[in-house]
Formats: C-alpha cells, sequence, structure tokens
C-alpha cells in the first residue's frame, strides 16, 4: 500500500516556518494581489491566498479591477506597483478577463517582485540553473518527495504535461536534480510503455482517469498535480487513486496533495522577495 504523501501536513509545517523568519525581519513582507473581473473560482483562489499570507504575518493588498478594465488600465497598476516600495511581491490573478492579454501584463512585472515566477527573465534564470524563485507548483513537488526521502537522483522520472506553469518547469528541475527526465504530452506515442518505466511519475494532464494501475511501476512514487473539478463540485486528480494506491510506493491524495504546497511555495517566493529587497 502506497504511503500518502501529506502535502496539507507539510504545507502546515512549511508555514510555521515562515511565520517565524517573516517575523525577524525589519518590516513585516507585503504582497500585492491584482484581480480583475468577477471570476468565482479565481475570487476564491484570491481569498485562499490572503489567508494563506494572514496566517504567516505576511500583509496583503488586493486591488480589485472590474472585468471592463483596460490593458492600460492594468499596464498602469503594474507599474504603480513595481515603483510601490512597500510592495515586496505582486501577483496577477489569471485567467485575466476575455479580451485581455496575459502576456504583456506579466513581462511588465518588476522581476524582482515576480513571485509566480512567470516573467521570461525568472523562467530564463530558472532555465539556467539560477533562479532567483521557484515556481510554486513545481516547488511544492520536489518539497513533498524531499520530506519523504523519495530519491531523484539517477532516477527516471516522468512528467506528464508540457505547459510553462507545471510540466515544464518541473522536467528543468527534475533535471537540475539528477533525475533522467521524461517529458510527456498529448500527441506522446504510448504513454503506458513510458509510464511503466517511471520510478517517479507526475500527472499534470489536467485528464480524469489518465493515469490507471496498469501504468505504474510498482513502488514507484506518484504525483497528481491535476486538479479535475465534476459537474457534481467533486475534486479530483488525473489518477485512479483506489486502483494505483495499492501498487505505488508514494502517492499524492486530491485534495491534500501538490495544492496546499503550491500555496506554501508562494508565500516561501513572498519572503525571499521581501529578503531580497532588504538587503
Ligand atoms: P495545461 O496548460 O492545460 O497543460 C496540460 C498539459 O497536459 C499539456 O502539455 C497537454 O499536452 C498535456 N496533456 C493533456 N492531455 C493529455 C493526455 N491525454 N496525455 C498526455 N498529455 C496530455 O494545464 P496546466 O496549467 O499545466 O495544469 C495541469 C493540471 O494541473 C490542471 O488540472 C490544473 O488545474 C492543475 N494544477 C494544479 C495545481 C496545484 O497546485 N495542484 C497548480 C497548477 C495547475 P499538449 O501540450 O500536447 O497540449
Amino acid at each position: 500500500m502506497a504511503v500518502r504523501l501529506d502535502g496539507a501536513a507539510l504545507a502546515a509545517r512549511l508555514k510555521a516556518q515562515i511565520r517565524e523568519e517573516a517575523a525577524a525581519l525589519s518590516r513585516p513582507p507585503m504582497l500585492a494581489v491584482v484581480l480583475a473581473g468577477e471570476d468565482p473560482a479565481s475570487q476564491i483562489y484570491v481569498r485562499g491566498k490572503e489567508r494563506d499570507c494572514a496566517e504567516c504575518g505576511i500583509r496583503t493588498r488586493t486591488h480589485r479591477l472590474p472585468a471592463a478594465v483596460s490593458q492600460a488600465e492594468l499596464l498602469a497598476l503594474i507599474d504603480q506597483l513595481n515603483r510601490d516600495a512597500d510592495v515586496d511581491g505582486v501577483l496577477v490573478q489569471l485567467p485575466l478577463p476575455e479580451g485581455l492579454d496575459p502576456r504583456p501584463v506579466l513581462h511588465a512585472l518588476s522581476p524582482e517582485k515576480d513571485v509566480d515566477c512567470f516573467h521570461p527573465l525568472n523562467a530564463g534564470l530558472l532555465a539556467l540553473g539560477e533562479p532567483r524563485f521557484l515556481p510554486c507548483t513545481p516547488a511544492g513537488v520536489l518539497e513533498l518527495l524531499d520530506a519523504y526521502d523519495v530519491p531523484i537522483q539517477g532516477r527516471h522520472c516522468l512528467v506528464i504535461g508540457r505547459s510553462h506553469l507545471v510540466g515544464r518547469p518541473l522536467a528543468q528541475l527534475l533535471t537540475a536534480r539528477d533525475g533522467t527526465v521524461t517529458l510527456c504530452h498529448s500527441r506522446t506515442e504510448n504513454l503506458p510503455a513510458l509510464t511503466r518505466q517511471a520510478d517517479i511519475l507526475v500527472s499534470a494532464a489536467g485528464r480524469r482517469g489518465l493515469v490507471t494501475a496498469d501504468m505504474v511501476k510498482p513502488g514507484a512514487a506518484v504525483i497528481d498535480v491535476s486538479m479535475n473539478r465534476a459537474p457534481d463540485g467533486k475534486l479530483s486528480g488525473d489518477v485512479d487513486f483506489p486502483a494505483v494506491e495499492p501498487a505505488a510506493g508514494f502517492l499524492t491524495p486530491v485534495p491534500g496533495g501538490v495544492g496546499p504546497m503550491t500555496r506554501a511555495c508562494l508565500l516561501q517566493n513572498v519572503l525571499r522577495a521581501a529578503r531580497l529587497r532588504r538587503r
């Protein structure tokens, strides 16, 4: 039976540490959040981030903008936050309302305040192995593997999904840790033959039921990043949890696995941004 990788418990420990470190700074860190439009999921995510920050002694300031905000107004706000000496980190909640292009907005963000690690400069530094910030979800996956002493060096790590948000940067981080990485996507041929070779199997495809028991090498660590919302509101990942649990060595639940770790790693980045700016 697989050991459950308890992201909720680990995130709580990390948050306690972050709270202590934030309290030791001369001035508490400040995260500015930009929330445009009325997307209900985004409202919930932002409230969660505000709560997480409050628990850790990190101040937040949320800028709520109407869905009709123009690209120019959004860029003007980013410019203002870039220059605001009290603001350590800036988070632009995605997706932006229809008609707004997120790229110029994310590219306009000061790289020093880019706590989501979306700016091209920060993505480039990560690719070069000299990260300023670690992207939150990939960093959370690594923290989980490390906390449960799952070895990465020399192991075959297979990541399903090549998005700039999750799969691609995770493949880079696993490579930097000397894993042997296979990066798969929707055009990958014979996915099960590949996944059966993986010591660490990460699924970030956003496809419920994609990873079945016959795709898992016995004893493998299986990390389910995905959050698929069923019509009845129930959350599930890509992995057929009950079928995979007896075969895998380690397995993340959904919810309670990678999700809380992503949130904790955002707080780590805000703390890091505050430290870098106080040097
Ligand atoms: P995304 O941008 O939609 O990327 C999905 C990736 O999966 C793409 O590379 C796609 O391939 C690949 N893919 C889709 N179907 C596939 C299949 N049948 N076989 C193999 N590969 C397949 O999604 P994302 O933003 O990376 O997010 C992925 C999932 O993680 C979502 O469920 C999201 O909600 C979740 N997520 C969770 C957290 C967390 O904190 N737990 C954080 C972020 C995201 P192509 O490139 O060929 O299209």
